[in-house]
């Protein structure tokens, strides 16, 4: 239901915000993170790459060893068969390194050399007794070269068992040699699959880093924005409530109101609603932008979740969901109560236009800044509210809502001003409940109260709206008529005092009035003496019976000057 929906708004932003924030605490530690691994990835590639040299190395020297060995073989035989066909000693020199050589690599070689059974001849010896038998062949053709018998030489050279013995050797040594090749091949694969992973996992954690510095950097330029956008709407509504404070009446204040909405609010329309003084009706003071055509002219209290929760109510346009009875079915609109100081002033309705889908949430969005807007119109109403209060304490009397004694005199003053300069008449009325001491002797003081207020009502209601009405003080009442001459003002009076008499309860109170009127220029000559003129009338009344009006008498004609003249002339 709609009127749930602002307690689960309310909520959702937190989480919102919450999960927003733990993205902004995680995102530089991914960042970190991901440099560290970035630093990491590229200490284990230096190291590996360190270990992949040095295990080249090893199988480089394995082949190197093993062909120096079989060259030596190689050379060795050529050496020792040169100087047995030629008998020349310089033949011997390629022998005798292939000696020094085979004599240095022997130790670490022959250990290496794959066993026999791989070998493809058949008939085979342990590898060092090939080398043996090789060497002791070598060095005992060369002993018998030595001593002239070359036959001999070259049977023991060439003898079966030797060929045999080196073949054997050559073919281990080969197998050896081609197996580290196959080795160094297979590790040099490894070792580029290796640096390949390593630079593959490296290049996704600069990506990923750069990734989300990109992200971190787009975040931190929308909060800069925000924090700039958030500032200025800080500013226009402390602009409005600086404005509002030198607001002279309810038209400046929707003024001001319809100024910072638009400003504020592009894009929405709105209305505000002020309560009316009896307080049973809201009317429309103000309205502005687009989609608020559709606000009523007034609505009753009830008629508005908003004013009846004390919460603002979103008014969806969706099927089922809770609308206030003021808008109208197509209206999508976000109603937020004004209140202060425990009172509530009136109504905010913000609009959006129902053609587009999103116009919940953009008023959801707008929601805080019109909540703003609210609470700064409801301060400002109810300062226009004090001031008016505070006016009219100084200006009217409190039991009965007349004006007072003061502002009577003030007005006299004024009227009689006004009346002399367009040499219009104006009267006035003295007006005295009578025994009204005995009235309150009899009925209590509230009955007196009541009987007072009546009665002001009941003279009101025979009055022009130029006509002003005090409380002159206790039961005494004062009416001053403008433009009314003497004789229009003495029928007012009766019909004031006929009023007050049907104030009179049967069997209960009696209620009456005595009145005096006076007038300028028909009794008395200015403002001065009115009030005193239609008070001695007034004590005429009273003398001469009570509930009746007198009228005070004219004045004399102004005396003429021919008459004065003989008067002198006679004394
Ligand atoms: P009279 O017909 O001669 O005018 O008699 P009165 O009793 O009306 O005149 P008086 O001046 O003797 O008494 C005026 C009374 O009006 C006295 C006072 O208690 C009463 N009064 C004055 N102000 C108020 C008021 O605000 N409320 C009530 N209930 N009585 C008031
Ligand atoms: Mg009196
Ligand atoms: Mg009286």
């Amino acid at each position: 239901m709609a009127v749930h929906d602002h307690p689960r708004q309310r909520q959702a932003a937190p989480r919102f915000w919450g999960l927003q924030r733990s993205r902004t605490a995680i995102m530089p530690a991914v960042i970190v993170g991901l440099i560290l691994l970035i630093g990491l990835i590229t200490v284990a590639d230096f190291l590996t790459d360190k270990y992949n040299d040095a295990r080249s190395d090893r199988y480089a020297d394995q082949l190197a060893q093993g062909q120096q060995f079989g060259d030596a073989l190689i050379e060795g035989g050529f050496g020792v068969r040169g100087y047995v066909l030629t008998g020349r000693a310089e033949e011997l020199l390629p022998y005798q390194l292939a000696l020094q050589a085979l004599d240095d690599l022997a130790p670490t070689i022959l250990p290496k050399l794959p066993a026999q059974a791989g070998l493809a001849s058949g008939s085979h010896i342990g590898t060092r007794a090939a080398l043996g038998q090789l060497l002791d062949a070598w060095s005992a053709a060369i002993h018998l070269e030595d001593v002239n018998q070359r036959d001999q030489a070259a049977a023991v050279l060439f003898s079966p068992a030797v060929q045999a013995a080196r073949d054997q050797l050559q073919q281990q040594i080969a197998l050896y040699v081609a197996r580290a090749h196959e080795m160094a091949d297979r590790w040099s694969e490894t070792a580029d699959a290796i640096s390949r992973a390593y630079q593959f996992i490296n290049l996704a954690a600069v990506a990923l880093a750069a990734l989300a510095m990109i992200y971190a950097f787009g975040r931190i330029i929308r909060a800069i924005n925000t924090g700039f956008a958030a500032r200025e709407q800080t500013e226009q509504l402390f602009s409005m409530a600086d404005m509002l404070q030198s607001a002279a009446g309810q038209e400046d204040t929707n003024e001001v109101l319809r100024a910072t909405a638009t400003r504020l609010l592009p894009g929405l329309g709105g209305a505000l609603y002020v309560f009316n003084n009896s307080r049973d009706r809201l009317d429309l003071a103000t309205r502005w932008g687009g989609y608020s055509e559709a606000s009523a002219g007034h609505l009753a209290p009830n008629a508005c979740w908003a004013l009846k929760r004390g919460k603002p109510h979103m008014n969806r346009a969706e099927n089922g969901a809770l609308r206030c009875s003021h808008v109208n079915e197509r209206q999508v609109s976000l109603e937020i109560p004004m209140a202060a100081r425990g009172e509530l002033y009136g109504l905010l309705e913000i609009s959006a236009d129902p053609a587009v889908a999103d116009g919940p949430a953009r008023l959801l969005a707008a929601q805080p800044v019109a909540a703003a807007m609210a609470d700064a119109m409801s301060l400002a109403l109810s300062s226009l509210a004090l001031r008016e209060r505070l006016r009219n304490q100084a200006l009217r009397d409190a039991l009965t809502g007349l004006y007072n004694r003061r502002f009577l005199e003030e007005m006299l003053e004024r009227m009689c001003l006004e009346a002399e300069r367009r040499k219009a008449p104006i009267s006035a009325i003295m007006i005295d409940l009578d025994h009204f001491k005995r009235l309150n002797d009899q009925h209590g003081h509230s009955a007196g109260d009541a009987v007072l207020r009546d009665a002001a009502s009941a003279i009101l209601s025979c009055l022009r709206g130029t006509d002003v009405a005090c409380r002159y003080g206790g039961e005494e009442l004062a009416v001053l008529l403008p433009d009314c001459p003497l004789a229009l003002a003495a029928g007012k009076a009766e019909q004031i005092r006929g009023r007050i008499s049907e104030l009179t309860q049967a069997g209960g109170l009696a209620v009456t009035a005595s009145l005096g009127v006076a007038c300028v220029p028909e009794t008395c000559g200015s403002a001065n003496e009115l009030l005193a003129s239609a008070d001695v009338a007034l004590y005429r009344a009273k003398q001469l019976g009570r509930d009746r009006v007198e009228v005070a008498s004219l004045r004399a004609p102004p005396p003429r000057l021919s008459l004065i003249e003989t008067e002198g002339m006679a004394t």
